[in-house]
């Protein structure tokens, strides 16, 4: 996207966490004023392949000096687990807007987030494509006119498996996601439905609406990428082809709209759009979420810590794929339940949830 409109979007910061040859081609290209990697260890291999104009930091340190860069007016968080989290925070207190590539980062602290940003009067912008195209279908229209959020699911590779072949799944078996190419620990999300069950909390925080007027509905072409119902019955969706330069070129560019040279879509050549109910049964993450979100607290971010663990111990072969919905659910149930959560105490939230978590996972 940054080389698309190179107008509207300088890149001064960038990190990766241990894709070290990647950060540096993109650095060289790029030529940010900031680089951050996971590891003090990788600092100096980075630094002999950057420019001199290039400083180079590492760790959690690193992460918060990149996300409170005076040349940024933008952040995108993109970080995996509970690591953007303070980062995030920083961004926003700095004055920044966020875009949220995450969930992780609304699920488990949307509350504080979403106050935060007010306060500071900085906009939240979501990149999560489901997210995106609500914020697209709202278009700045306040929460009292909806009557549904309802997110599209693309229903993963087991949409039309059996029940009673989901025991023997394999990790390979869920890593081949029907429409999106992902990341690892997403892909297995999307073939438990905790994808949509975070995208659901996250929804929920973003656009200040009670988590029971957040819907799910599988749309296996994942070509509507969300649709919003308001009060008046009236649903508007929004279309476009499965590729996130979409919804990270208008969360840069908004409110405006550029050109883009992605392929337009043709709905002809496409012919049909198919809809239909999720099998919330067989796949308990939608109503684990739901408890969750109606719950708040710390329970969304065990939740999410639960199921990182799990997901982790699924993709290691040491659990069986339905064991995954069990610990989470189980964790949600040991772990201690705080109503109001600091920062802090979510942090602690997480870590307890994630030793319950490995317990079960063995
Ligand atoms: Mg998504």
């Amino acid at each position: 996207v940054a080389r698309r409109i190179p107008d509207r979007m300088e890149i001064v910061g960038m990190s990766a966490h241990r894709n070290i040859d990647k950060i540096i081609e993109a650095a060289r290209e790029f030529k940010p004023l900031l680089v951050c990697v996971g590891s003090e260890a990788d600092v100096e291999k980075v630094r002999a392949g950057v420019d001199k104009t290039t400083r180079v930091v590492a760790g959690p340190e690193g992460l918060l000096e990149l996300a409170t860069l005076p040349e940024a007016d933008m952040v995108l968080a993109a970080i995996v687990g509970t690591a953007g989290l303070k980062p995030a925070l920083a961004a926003i207190e700095a004055g920044k807007d966020l875009a949220v590539a995450s969930k992780e980062i609304l699920v488990t602290a949307g509350e504080i987030i979403m106050a935060t940003a007010a306060r500071k009067g900085v906009q939240v912008l979501p990149v999560d494509s489901e997210h995106n195209a609500i914020f697209q279908c709202l278009n700045g229209r306040e929460a009292s006119g909806i009557r549904r959020l309802i997110l599209t699911c693309s229903g993963g590779p087991f949409r039309e498996l059996p029940a009673d072949q989901l025991a023997t799944v394999t990790p390979a078996m869920a890593l081949k996601h029907p429409t999106w190419s992902m990341g690892r620990k997403i892909s297995i999300d999307s073939a438990s439905l905790f994808n949509k069950g975070l995208e659901m909390l996250e929804a929920h925080c973003l656009f200040g609406v009670p988590i029971e007027k957040v819907d799910v509905v599988v749309h296996p072409q994942s070509i509507v990428h969300s649709l919003v119902e308001f009060v008046d019955g009236s649903l508007l969706a929004q279309l476009s082809h499965t590729d996130m330069c979409f919804p990270i070129q208008y969360a840069v560019t908004w409110p405006d709209r550029l050109p883009s040279q992605q392929p337009a879509l043709d709905l002809a050549q496409m012919a049909r759009l198919d809809f239909e109910a999720p099998r919330e049964k067989d796949f308990p993450a939608l109503s684990l979420a739901r408890e969750a979100g109606t719950r708040g607290g710390t329970l969304p971010g065990v939740l999410n810590a639960a199921n990182e663990i799990a997901v982790e111990a699924f993709l290691e072969n040491h659990i069986p794929f339905l064991q995954i919905w069990k610990i989470v659910e189980a964790t949600m149930q040991k772990t201690a339940f705080t109503a109001s959560p600091t920062l802090e105490e979510i942090l602690q939230a997480d870590a307890e949830a994630r030793k319950i978590a490995a317990e079960m996972a063995g």
